[in-house]
């Protein structure tokens, strides 16, 4: 399939040549034509997918008809967060180049007047969070009766962030015969109701399995003790040793442990910045693009703030903490990967976290190996103790008026390695499953964990090898 079969204009082929996009994937080719032909879509598609690219390259084929007019934009895109509708307004930046059209991007966190004054000189495309949409709506500067085509993008993100009262509000203000775009990772039962509300005969699509991990990247877990600090150290020998590294995303459950890992991996010497949301939006805007143009090599981040980021080349996806709820696996881990890249997802499991595995082995459908890191020698760091972030970003400077950085863990070959010597380099051969699971069985005590003594969690048998500290 070709893009030029599509049936887009020859302005945005070409703009998709400049972009450097050969091949559209699979949502692109399914939804394109039927979203040329004015019908409504239903995809079923996660990020990474191509899915913006899904609604952004008929929009603007069919934008080149027509022109907008004051306070009364002519089409509208609604996105969870600040970073996603940032992210679909560089798309229009790339992809629309040459069509010349008004794209108004209405966030909070910003100044409202820009805004404002934007829609109000005739925006061609919206792209909006619900909350700013709806202030500008109830100030008057803005008029829905013109919107011709509506895209709702991650409308389960939506969901779990309590939008969907908003959602309807917005939808019942648009005329009756707008054509609507509607993308979702899954399909929970409050989100099928609001597709049977707001969407008429529309083409469904699926374009991978809802909440599965792409078949490029290579998941593991690493064992680790309970504390903070031997994970902070486990964290830091995977940084070190995984030749692949080029750069990450680190996960972390809690904001406050964003800010203390942040704080750590620096002391320790490496690049590392943070996001959460608890930072105003400009510093998360400047965070994310120094980790875009790699003068930050990892991003430490909470799932609220990190969601649905498109940063196309991401090495690794650390999970510091297993996520408490399967679903933020898979956006975690599809942080890499992406568009058919190589990626690698390492989560660090402790005995208290490993009952949250059984759901995301479930949810995806697979079985995710453990890996041996090795031994890690102490590195001394005293437990620290998780404290109160303020907002706007990172904590009082006395806080960073540490000592400098304490001599890093020293890295000794492993004593014992039940997996493969480098998972990463040599990808395990695919065996028949009954033979395979008896090998996982065998190299994984840690499926026993929940069985383990009480004190200290493991004992001499099923002792991990990094934690034979000398
Ligand atoms: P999305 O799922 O929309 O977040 O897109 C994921 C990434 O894939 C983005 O960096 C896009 O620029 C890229 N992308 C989208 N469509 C294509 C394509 N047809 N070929 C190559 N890359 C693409």
């Amino acid at each position: 399939m070709n893009f030029s079969e599509l049936g887009l204009s020859p302005k945005v082929l070409e703009a998709i040549t400049a972009a450097g996009f050969t091949t559209p994937t699979t949502i692109q080719a399914e939804a394109i034509p039927h979203a040329l032909q004015r019908k409504d879509v239903l995809g079923l598609a996660q990020t990474g997918s191509g899915k913006t690219a899904a609604f952004v390259l008929p929009m603007l084929t069919l934008l080149e008809k027509g022109r907008a007019r004051a306070r009364m934009p002519r089409t509208l895109i609604l996105e969870p967060t600040r970073e996603l509708a940032a992210q679909v307004h560089e798309a229009f930046e790339t992809l629309g180049k040459q069509h010349k059209l008004t794209v108004a991007l209405l966030i909070g966190g910003v100044a409202f007047e820009p805004q404002a004054a934007k829609i109000n000189r005739g925006a061609d495309v919206v792209i909006a969070t619900p909350g700013r949409l709806l202030d500008h709506m109830e100030r008057g500067g803005l008029l829905l009766n013109g919107i011709e085509m509506l895209v709702i993008d991650e409308a389960d993100r939506m969901l779990d962030m309590g939008f969907i009262p908003d959602i309807e509000k917005i939808c019942k203000l648009l005329p009756f015969t707008r054509q609507t775009m509607f993308f979702s990772a899954t399909m929970p039962p409050e989100i099928h109701r609001l597709t049977t509300q707001f969407l008429h005969n529309p083409v469904c699509i699926e374009a991978s399995a809802p909440s599965s991990t792409a078949a490029s990247i290579e998941q593991y877990l690493v064992k680790v003790p309970h504390d903070a600090a031997p994970k902070r150290d486990a964290l830091r020998m995977l940084l070190r040793t995984q030749t692949k590294v080029k750069n990450g995303i680190v996960f972390a459950n809690r904001k406050t442990t964003v800010a203390l890992l942040e704080k750590s991996l620096r002391k320790h010497g490496f690049s590392a910045g943070a996001l959460h949301g608890d930072m105003d939006q400009s510093a998360r805007l400047k965070m994310l693009a120094a980790f875009r143009n790699n003068e930050v090599t990892y991003l430490i981040a909470s799932d609220v703030a990190a969601r649905g980021l498109d940063i196309p080349e991401v090495s690794h996806v650390f999970n510091f903490d297993v996520p408490i709820h399967a679903e933020d696996y898979v956006h975690r881990v599809g942080r890499t990967g992406r568009a058919g890249r190589e990626g690698h997802a390492f989560t660090m499991v402790t005995r208290e976290e490993a009952k949250y595995l059984r759901a995301i082995e479930t949810l995806i459908n697979k079985e995710i190996p453990y890996f041996d890191i090795g031994t890690v020698e102490d590195s001394g760091e005293a437990p620290e103790k998780e404290q109160r972030v303020p907002r706007g970003g990172r904590k009082p400077s006395r806080h960073r008026e540490k000592p400098a950085a304490r001599e890093p863990a020293a890295i000794v070959p492993a004593v014992a390695r039940p997996v493969a010597e480098n998972p990463v380099a040599e990808k395990p051969v695919p065996q028949a499953r009954p033979q395979r699971q008896q090998e996982q069985r065998r190299a994984r005590p840690e499926r026993e964990l929940e069985d383990a003594p009480e004190s200290g969690g493991f004992h001499k048998g099923n002792m991990p090898a990094f934690l034979l500290r000398k």
